[in-house]
């Protein structure tokens, strides 16, 4: 089953040009059987979701992008708003309480500490450095593929995940309609309600795919064993 994980709407972020009606229809368009809304702070009324599935006939599950100290998560499972910046071990306790996943959005945004510019090899990661991130313990999976992150954040995000012992994600954080699908995630097992979903996430039964340059997660077609942290 192929998901967005990772889309605003005018419903709750200002900063989008879509409709969710807009951003469903689009998905079913594009072929996706599944959309995630992730909303910065605002969540999803269960009710509102379960109509946008039955009329559009794909499963839309409402999540959120919330921000901690360790940078900005994508969660599931939690239906109040979020006022204030989250401390990540309680907001960690929260989800767990409320059976939802924890996924970090785009973990290297922003972070060209993490790599260095060689004359002969280009940009070469900081992979000791870029493991060893706090937030890589806490978290369920992690985004391989955001849609706006430029090639050395999908590199380094890759080279990372291949590393660790959870799975890495695609969401294309679209904001407006010609975003929506450009990453994906790809789920094994078929799923039919948010509880499936959340399982095949934290089992991480999934990959990732960038659609627009054609790129997979793993690339092999399977992660290699998780290296020692
Ligand atoms: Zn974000
Ligand atoms: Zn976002």
């Amino acid at each position: 089953m192929i998901f967005e994980m990772h889309c605003h709407t005018r419903h709750g972020s200002a900063c989008s040009y879509m409709t969710p009606e807009q951003l469903v229809a689009q998905a079913v368009k594009v072929g996706l059987d599944g959309v995630c809304i992730t909303e910065h702070d605002t969540p999803w009324d269960r009710h509102a979701t379960e109509r946008l599935s039955e009329h559009f006939g794909i499963l839309v599950i409402g999540g959120m992008e919330v921000s901690t100290e360790y940078g900005e998560v994508l969660v599931w499972g939690l239906h109040e708003p979020i006022f204030d910046m989250q401390d990540i071990h309680d907001l960690r306790r929260r989800v767990d309480r409320a059976g939802g996943v924890m996924v970090a959005a785009h973990p290297f945004r922003g972070a060209q500490s993490l790599v260095r510019w060689d004359p002969d090899a280009g940009i070469v990661p900081k992979l000791d450095q870029a493991v060893r991130l706090p937030i890589f313990k806490i978290v369920d999976g992690m985004e391989v593929f955001n849609g706006m992150a430029p090639d050395w954040e999908l590199d380094l995000s890759s080279a990372v995940c291949d590393r660790l012992p959870i799975m890495g994600t695609g969401g294309s954080d679209a904001h407006n309609v010609d975003c929506v699908g450009d990453c994906v995630t790809v789920l094994e097992n078929r799923v039919a309600t948010e509880e499936d979903f959340y399982e095949e996430i934290k089992a991480g039964r999934y990959g990732a795919e960038h659609r627009l340059i054609g790129r997979r997660y793993p690339a092999n077609g399977a992660k290699g064993p998780p290296a020692k942290r």
